[in-house]
């Protein structure tokens, strides 16, 4: 799960990492009273969306000429302006796709005046079972192209978490951005921070860019992206209740409510499968055939007729979708409530796309039978090769 930049500021600020003051506002009239409650002169206006490279994004209603989604403000009224020319607006970053994103929050901060830039990341890296924190000098820009054009400029450090963050690995971080005296002693104390917050939250990823020092000496975490592990949140209410549902698609967040695990894809096929290893297996043998899954979709192992029919709601909702291919294997699932699901959920939603079945295992004849009997022009398959070749066969025919 993803969160935004000031929840992610906030969640830091607890563990001691210096950030610059502001506040989030949802309103033009919130953003000009939260730069009052600035210090000032400069103030910066930042599109909250989860996604990067707001600075040089570019709004699609506003001119090329226009300024991007974070902007240095010099006076209040250049805040109002800038709020009024991004709430509302969508906008379009390297890490938002073609579609971008509307802004409905902004963040409103204090400007600093940045003496050098720095970049600092921490993950979990599943190769070595530990947390790497990468470290760059080359804070701000894409870090993609630093990695690719100048890869010594990038130092990586893994922390074992069995033995925690050691006096040794804040030092590797100050010297690996090469700083000395107070700023050397600053990183080493951020860097624990960073890591107490990413572990004690369960991150799954924490990115810093950039990590500014200021030309009065401190270092501070101007820019955040802060995600965390699904499977941990039920541990952490503070970070669940950030969540942002109006940043995730809408298909995923619908799955989510009635426990499916579901992932949209580029394809033309729905797939509605049980058990994760049958759905990879499932897209892998359309692919097979010449053509592309739309989704991930894993109902699971005990799902019932209601489950179902949200299931296929689901991937109907998908404008892309131009065929259906229900693959289930009734083991602890039953075929026959598959079957009642299908032809609920067909009915329901007026199935104008080829829909191909494949049911094999508990209750199979039943679940045949109920097929047989809906009256919808359902196409059914013996094995997983002629499921796929038939809904395949069945899109190419309709298109
Ligand atoms: P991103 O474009 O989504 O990564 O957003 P950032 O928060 O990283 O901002 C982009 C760039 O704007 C930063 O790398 C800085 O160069 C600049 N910037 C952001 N905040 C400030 C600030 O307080 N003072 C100054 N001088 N520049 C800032
Ligand atoms: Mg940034």
């Amino acid at each position: 799960m993803n969160i935004h930049e000031y929840q992610a500021k906030e969640l830091l600020a607890d563990f001691g990492v210096g950030i610059p003051a502001g506040f989030p506002a949802l309103t033009v009239e919130e953003a000009v009273a939260a730069a009052k409650k600035l210090p000032g002169p400069l103030f910066v206006v930042k599109a909250q969306i989860h996604a990067g490279g707001r600075g040089k994004g570019k709004f699609k209603e506003l001119g090329a000429d226009a300024k991007g989604g974070v902007r240095l403000a010099k006076s209040v009224d250049d805040v109002e302006a800038d709020a009024k020319d991004m709430l509302g607006n969508t906008l379009v970053t390297v890490q938002t796709g073609d579609a971008g994103k509307e802004v409905n929050r902004l963040y409103v901060t204090d400007g600093v005046d940045i003496a050098e830039e720095y970049y600092l990341a921490l993950l979990v890296d599943r190769a070595s079972g530990q947390v790497a924190m990468v470290v760059s000098t080359e804070g701000g820009m894409d870090i993609e192209d630093v990695a690719h054009n100048t890869p010594e400029k990038i130092t990586t450090i893994t922390i074992d978490p069995a033995q925690g963050f050691m006096p040794h690995h804040g030092r590797a971080v100050a010297y690996a951005l090469k700083l000395d005296g107070d700023l050397n002693k600053q990183a080493q104390k951020v860097a624990r921070q960073l890591y107490d917050a990413f572990m004690a939250l369960d991150g799954e990823m924490l990115e810093i860019n950039p990590l500014v020092e200021t030309k009065d000496g401190k270092l501070l975490v101007l820019d955040t992206k802060m995600s965390f592990d699904g499977n941990a949140l039920y541990r952490h209410p503070k970070v669940e209740a950030l969540r942002d549902e109006t940043e995730e698609d809408p298909a995923e967040v619908e799955a989510s409510k009635h426990d499916l695990a579901y992932i949209k894809l580029d394809g033309n096929i729905g797939c509605m499968v049980n058990g994760a290893g049958l759905a990879m297996a499932t897209m892998d043998i359309i692919k097979l055939n010449g053509a592309f899954p739309a989704n991930f979709l894993d109902v699971g192992g005990g799902a019932s007729k209601e489950k179902v029919t949200a299931a296929f709601k689901i991937i109907l909702s998908d404008p892309a979708v131009e065929g259906i291919l229900v693959n289930i294997f009734g083991g602890i699932m039953k075929c026959d409530i598959i079957a009642d699901g299908i032809v609920a959920a067909a009915k329901d939603v007026n199935l104008d796309v080829p829909l191909v079945v494949r049911l094999e295992g508990t209750n199979v004849e039943k679940g045949k039978e109920i097929l047989d009997n809906s009256g919808l022009p359902i196409v059914s398959a013996s094995d997983l090769g002629d499921a796929a070749k038939k809904i395949v066969q069945q899109v190419k025919k309709a298109a």
